[in-house]
């Protein structure tokens, strides 16, 4: 058994940690707008958020990032979904027909849950990613990449061919040319 002291790095395998933690994360699966007003987060929802940021969960104030910062997240991420790698703005296949991703800013921890969103929370995400993963919560970036993930395979989301890719994105262009 491990000793209390040794809790916060046995939150990662203690069984009934994760059960606590894993009944908490359904919750967001529900309407979080009603839920977040009486919510506090768990010890160990505290803990992956301490670890992640390196600051306590705490204050709450915008609803997007300043643009500085969307600047600055999107160099980081070299303009590509953090969840699923796709350059936003590029085309993949959702039961065979294409479209297009777009922007989305992503609470890495979500805003029902973590009850503050200062510039440190924010991650670029496609609007697809961002639908998939909604307020669910995650104690690492490689987790949620594998959550939504095998989304995209139930959701006959594909990626496209790099060569089809280009093709299209140039047949879309002289549409928009042709379309005012
Ligand atoms: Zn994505």
């Amino acid at each position: 058994m491990d000793k209390p002291t040794r809790r916060a790095r046995a939150s990662q395998t203690d069984p009934e940690v994760q059960r606590v933690v894993t009944e908490f994360w359904d919750t967001f699966d529900q309407p979080a707008d009603r839920y977040v007003v009486e919510h506090t987060p768990p010890p160990t929802v505290r803990e992956a958020y301490l670890e992640i940021y390196g600051r306590p969960l705490g204050g709450a104030s915008r609803q997007f990032p300043r643009p500085v910062d969307k600047e600055r997240i999107r160099e980081r991420q070299g303009n590509r979904c953090l969840y699923c790698d796709e350059l936003i703005g590029s085309l993949v296949l959702r039961r065979n027909e294409p479209i297009e991703l777009r922007t989305a800013w992503d609470h890495f921890i979500p805003y029902a849950y973590a009850q503050r969103n200062g510039h440190d929370n924010w991650v670029l995400a496609c609007h697809l990613c961002n639908l998939i993963k909604h307020a669910k919560m995650f104690q690492t970036v490689m987790e949620a990449q594998q959550f939504i993930q095998a989304r995209w395979v139930e959701k006959r989301i594909e990626r496209l061919d790099p060569a089809l890719q280009a093709v299209l994105m140039r047949e879309r262009m002289a549409a928009r040319e042709i379309t005012p």
